[in-house]
């Protein structure tokens, strides 16, 4: 049974379901076969892999979330309109059903004829990837998809899933124990204890119980598609700004290229609220979407991009290394692209831990600003651009912010801009040469104490702090497997001395090319390279430049 609610059709009718014209359907047609439908038929089932691609010429398609979280007719599609979403140019499996409403006929294209058709027929293309990515959009804004989590405002494990679905784009609805009052139903349909929170129900199938982000991705097939097994030209390790530019330039010069991520695409950037100082983008666009998008280009050239899956170690030798996974296997790889970037460096506070994710945050975007009550203080410590914006984005509903920072004025470390507006803003105020002592709280963040320039120790009931202090590179997986600086960020090109090429054995006359570490054929990329400019344009930058410097290693 199905309702009559589509919520995929409600609204921006003409953006999700634009119509093509007969010339276009019939380049389309070139790709793949025409055949008839018959009403009734499942045309793709949820969970289905290699998922088709439909132009209905003639008849109806209805889409359909899958039985198992409520059936809910989704959209329909008519004729001369075209099935699917953004995880068709994923790999990633079926979120809906799709099923023949009325016989007539199609145009059907397997996932690679429809990579070949956007990667061959610009205007095509063009419009194929702007519905795809308007639809997902719509989805994830409208918690329409395949999963469900439940769980509590007042849990750190329920923010981490939230914010691993959402950086990915999967669309989730979630239900809050403490809000939402048809969760008990559902705990029960389910056999789920409330002690048991948070749980995923993925494809109202499978149940699972407070899912690591690797859970979450297989249950919900992330990686399905991707053979990792055999030698690709270019395995890139780390999917923010550097590592998406690079697979972007590298597939679309038609190399094989992998991308491993630990967490989700966009990195430090896809934590940012808004970016406004990135060329071509003068209203600012939200690190989330940049990533997004980012993620989206590269695979449409055909690179592979694994999620959840972290670099544990570099193996092998020049044009046959390995990047070695923690769970055991190893990708085999002409060449290596190092892309880690950093994370916020965390201060030396006694029981940090106890309080991150209730009360202490490392991004501020609206998935943390949900764990906040209305008018709540916060504390942003911090006095780079990141620590500006977050404490702009927060204190724009009116909340009081504390900005500490241990220098004695902003100005050294943060864009004018985000200066100008932080002094404009009458809820912010800076408290420069201070820095929290202690965190207290039972089970969540209660009261913070900090201590000012004139040595004076106070307490705050303040529930809330975002830290965003000094950057740490991401490079203790390679356990200085290249020659790195002494904060440890990876030394390229000129900035290795002879010692260091000395140590490292470098094998070659040549020496290390820009952006090439200490052993040929490994590159490394945006914020994890020592004297790097950290910003997304040079982590884009030195991702796309890495690419030509592939090329000729590759030709050696
Ligand atoms: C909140 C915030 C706001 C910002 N705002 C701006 C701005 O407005 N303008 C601007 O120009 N810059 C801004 N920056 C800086 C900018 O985001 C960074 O310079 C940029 O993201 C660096 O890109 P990157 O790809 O080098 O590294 P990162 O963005 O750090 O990405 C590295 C990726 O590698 C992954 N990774 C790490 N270790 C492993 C491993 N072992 N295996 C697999 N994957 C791994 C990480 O999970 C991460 O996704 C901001 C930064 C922050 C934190």
């Amino acid at each position: 049974m199905t309702t009559p609610s589509t919520p995929l059709t409600s609204a921006n009718a003409a953006l999700l379901f634009p119509v093509l014209s007969t010339a276009q359907i019939l380049r389309i047609a070139s790709h793949g076969l025409i055949r008839p439908i018959t009403r009734g038929e499942v045309l793709i089932e949820g969970g289905q892999t290699n998922v088709p691609f439909f132009v209905v010429k003639a008849g109806e398609i209805e889409v359909i979330r899958p039985s198992g979280l409520g059936a809910l007719l989704i959209a329909v599609v008519r004729a001369n309109e075209f099935t699917g979403d953004i995880s068709m140019i994923l790999g990633r499996p079926a979120q809906m059903r799709l099923c023949a409403s009325q016989s007539g006929e199609v145009v059907q294209l397997t996932r690679d004829q429809m990579h070949a058709l956007i990667q061959t027929d610009a205007e095509i293309g063009a419009v194929l990837m702007k519905t795809l990515i308007y639809r997902r959009i719509e989805l994830v804004a409208r918690g329409v998809g395949d999963a469900v989590l439940i769980g509590s405002a007042q849990s750190a494990a329920t923010l981490r899933i939230k914010t691993f679905l959402t950086r990915n784009d999967h669309p989730f609805k979630y239900l809050d124990l403490d809000r939402d009052a048809d969760v008990r139903d559902l705990l029960d349909r389910f056999r789920v204890e409330p002690a048991e929170l948070p749980v995923l129900i993925c494809r109202g199938e499978t149940v699972l119980k407070n899912p690591s982000n690797q859970e979450v991705a297989e249950c919900l097939g992330f990686n399905a598609r991707i053979d990792w097994a055999y030698q690709r030209d270019v395995v890139i390790v780390g999917a923010g700004p550097a590592g998406l530019a690079a697979a972007v330039y590298a597939a679309s010069e038609g190399l094989d290229a992998l991308v491993l991520e630990t967490s989700s695409p966009g990195g430090q950037a896809g934590s940012s609220s808004r970016i406004e100082n990135y060329l071509g983008f003068p209203a600012g666009i939200s690190g989330q979407e940049l990533a997004g998008r980012a993620y989206a280009q590269a695979q449409k050239f055909g690179a592979d991009v694994m999620i959840a899956k972290s670099a544990a170690e570099l193996t092998g030798e020049r044009e046959a290394y390995g990047v070695r996974l923690d769970d055991g296997a190893t990708i085999p790889a002409r060449v290596v692209i190092i892309a880690t970037g950093a994370r916020y460096r965390k201060p030396a506070l006694a029981n940090l831990g106890r309080f991150e994710g209730v009360g202490v945050y490392y991004n501020a975007t609206f998935m943390e600003e949900a764990q906040l009550g209305d008018g709540d203080e916060v504390i942003v410590v911090g006095g780079a651009n990141s620590a500006g914006q977050a404490a702009i984005f927060l204190a724009r509903t009116g909340r009081p912010v504390h900005v500490l920072v241990r220098s004695s004025n902003l100005s050294e470390s943060m864009s004018r801009y985000l200066l100008r507006r932080i002094e404009e803003a009458s809820t912010i105020q800076v408290r420069t040469r201070t820095e929290i002592v202690a965190l207290e709280g039972n089970g969540r963040l209660e009261r913070v104490t900090w201590r000012d320039g004139t040595g004076a120790v106070s307490s705050h009931d303040i529930r809330h702090v975002f830290l965003m202090t000094g950057a740490e590179a991401n490079t203790g997986w390679l356990k200085s497997q290249v020659a790195l600086d002494v904060k440890g960020f990876i030394k390229t090109g000129p900035d290795l001395t002879p010692d260091d090429l000395a140590a490292a054995q470098w094998p070659l006359e040549r020496s290390p090319y820009l952006l090439e570490t200490s052993r040929p054929g490994v590159f490394a990329v945006g914020d994890v390279r020592c004297g790097n400019i950290k910003r997304v344009a040079s982590a884009v930058g030195e991702g796309s430049i890495a690419i030509s410097f592939v090329h000729r290693v590759m030709a050696e």
